[in-house]
């Protein structure tokens, strides 16, 4: 989520989502022509007390994330940002808890420093027992509170009760793909009924059944449709995570990986593999006889040697050698494969055996293209994205 740069709080940087201001500006309304009304106030006085309630209540909301915030940072996570937005706070950290044990430390974090503000704005309330209207004020920070960590504890993604129910389903499975799946199936459930409620509200499905109409309103109805936009998102991910479950660098490889023996000739080289080749590399990494990478060969350098020497020339003398290029071992899950073709940047990865033989090529295309047969093999190719052209590396055997 994007908005505008508030500033840093303990380092961290902090947004606000333009959408906030709305949802800022109505609770400033509310509070004011309530506490207008309730005490008798008159002039700007009433608006500012509610605009003070309204910051007070959002700095609540800043607290709660703060409390994620802080147990991720001691777990060596980092904290890319905090954003307040209309339905409430986001810390969005780098990356997931290391066992299902932290991860619910980081998801109950949030809602225990809501018990803590409910509870503490409850003693001032009791003890200090502060004059109207501030008494009010007081009473209703309590109660924000006390609705803020119980909503959260709802036990759907992407709600903290949803990460809290991911943890223990990680736990007993083993699995955190298998949590997520399970917490975000909630999430769209919890989404479906918000959407319920609120419509009933609206449209009053119910009245006529009950009597009365359930509870609900139109921010039901938001916060279901966010609800079940972001659990079908998760969910997603999740799937993709337990369809690579299993699979490694070797199952993802090209299966015509571009690799060519140093010790051929150029006429071999040609025959055996770039005729007739419909992968169609521009480039293909060469090995030793030991099936080191030593160097690499450009297809086009071979227009420099006139065909009638080809036989004569080998594939050693024309490529250009290389000491290393980024590596994975052979049997490194698919998942850190990804997660490093992300993170370095680097298109392509090399794949090696332990005994540092090179067995082929992985980069995001030929992921795709492995999950693809899968797919098809599944009989369920029709769903399955393409990948954009830009995200092809100069090995790719795309044409240009
Ligand atoms: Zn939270």
């Amino acid at each position: 989520m994007n908005g505008i740069r508030v500033g840093n709080l303990f380092g961290i940087p902090f947004y606000i989502n333009p959408s906030w201001f709305l949802v800022f500006g109505l609770v400033t309304f509310l509070y004011g022509s309530d506490l207008s009304r309730f005490f008798n106030l008159s002039g700007p006085y009433p608006w500012i007390l509610g605009m003070v309630t309204a910051l007070l209540m959002f700095s609540s909301v800043l607290l709660h994330e703060l409390g994620h915030s802080f147990v991720a940072i001691r777990q060596g996570i980092e904290v890319k940002s905090i954003t307040l937005f209309i339905f409430g706070g986001l810390a969005s950290l780098g990356e997931e808890s290391k066992t299902p044990g932290d991860a619910f430390w980081v998801a109950i974090a949030g809602p225990l420093v809501s018990f803590m503000l409910f509870g503490m704005f409850t003693a001032i309330g009791i003890f200090a027992n502060p004059p109207q209207p501030y008494g009010t004020i007081v009473g209703l920070l309590a109660y924000i509170n006390l609705i803020l960590g119980a909503f959260n504890l709802i036990p759907g993604l992407p709600l903290d009760g949803g990460n809290i129910l991911k943890s223990i389903v990680w736990k007993i499975t083993g699995k955190s793909y298998r949590g997520v799946a399970f917490a975000s199936r909630f999430g769209q459930i919890f989404g479906w009924a918000g959407i319920l409620l609120g419509a009933n509200a609206l449209f009053g499905f119910t009245e006529s059944l009950f009597g009365v109409r359930l509870f609900g309103s139109t921010w039901t109805l938001l916060i279901g449709f966010f609800l079940l936009q972001n659990a079908g998102r998760t969910a997603q991910s999740a799937e993709i995570q337990e369809q690579m479950s299993g699979l490694t660098a070797e199952d993802a490889m090209y299966p015509n990986s571009p690799l060519a023996s140093a010790d051929l000739s150029l006429r071999e080289f040609a025959n055996n593999h770039v005729i007739g080749n419909e992968a169609n590399w521009k480039k293909y990494l060469v090995t030793d006889a030991d099936g080191k990478l030593i160097g690499q060969l450009e297809v086009d350098a071979m227009k420099t040697v006139p065909t009638s020497d080809w036989w004569d020339v080998s594939v050693r003398s024309l490529m250009e050698p290389i000491q290393s290029l980024p590596s994975v071992s052979a049997n490194e899950p698919l998942i850190d494969v990804i997660a490093r073709i992300e993170k370095e940047k680097s298109p392509a990865l090399i794949v090696q055996q332990d005994d540092g033989r090179v067995i082929g090529l992985v980069e995001r295309v030929s992921i795709m293209e492995m999950m693809q047969r899968r797919a098809a093999a599944e009989e369920e190719s029709s769903q399955q994205e393409q990948l954009p052209e830009e995200n092809a590396s100069e090995f790719s055997s795309t044409p240009k």
